[in-house]
């Protein structure tokens, strides 16, 4: 089951996006099948649980961090994490930058936009990304590279709503890729309830858990 829906996602992505399969809440030999059905991206939100699962899989699977990450688990996560998708303020930059210095890596992230209709705490404001870049704060980080940026859509039936977010992303993707960073290359958006959308708008990357693993309790 798990793996003929990797097998479908897979053969189903368009040129030059990638599937990550979010493994979050499911146990390690959920996580074993998708592998052997050849997937190698996953995506954990809870530190604690990604380390422990990380120990009895296979080493080359990457591991990409989704969702909320609180500034005291960052130590943890860095030495080995591939991308980390969400993040949504400069405070968390900061110590992701001092931990990666501190065991000599540059961190893949990625700027999370808030751009759904549903008030959220959380992620930047397409404005702040936009400063975020012309005044070149990403410089103060050498520690971590700025790949791309990540959002989420509104939830709700509205097909054309979610396009029109899915939209947004992607232009202000293609704009800070063409005026300040083009060592741009990830746009992560789309989850199972609206991957093809985020995928017919641009999608560099699908996290997809509820449709590969089943429902999370
Ligand atoms: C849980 C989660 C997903 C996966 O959602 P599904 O609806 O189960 O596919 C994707 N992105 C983020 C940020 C998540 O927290």
């Amino acid at each position: 089951m798990i793996k003929d829906r990797i097998i479908e996602l897979r053969s189903s992505l368009p040129v030059g996006a990638r599937l990550l399969a979010v493994s979050k809440f499911h146990p390690a030999e959920a996580i074993q099948e998708a592998y052997d059905a050849g997937q190698r991206l996953f995506g954990e939100s809870r530190v604690q649980e990604v380390l422990s699962k990380k120990d009895v899989l296979p080493s080359d699977i990457e591991w990409h961090f989704i969702g909320h990450l609180q500034t005291n688990k960052v130590k943890q996560l860095v030495p080995f994490v591939t991308l980390i998708h969400g993040v949504d303020t400069e405070h968390l930059l900061k110590e992701i930058d001092k931990q990666a210095a501190l065991c000599g890596r540059v961190v893949d992230c990625l700027l999370e936009v808030h751009v759904a209709r549903e008030e959220t705490k959380f992620g930047f404001t397409p404005d702040d990304v936009m400063r975020f870049f012309s005044e070149e704060v990403y410089k103060q980080y050498e520690h971590v590279r700025i790949v791309g940026i990540m959002g989420m859509a509104s939830h709700v039936d509205d097909e054309a709503a979610i396009r029109s977010e899915f939209k947004i992303l992607h232009a202000l993707y293609e704009e800070v890729k063409a005026q300040y960073a083009s060592w741009f290359r990830e746009l992560s958006m789309g989850m199972s309830g609206d991957y093809r959308i985020a995928l017919e708008e641009g999608s560099t990357m699908v996290r997809i858990g509820t449709y590969i693993f089943g429902e999370r309790y």
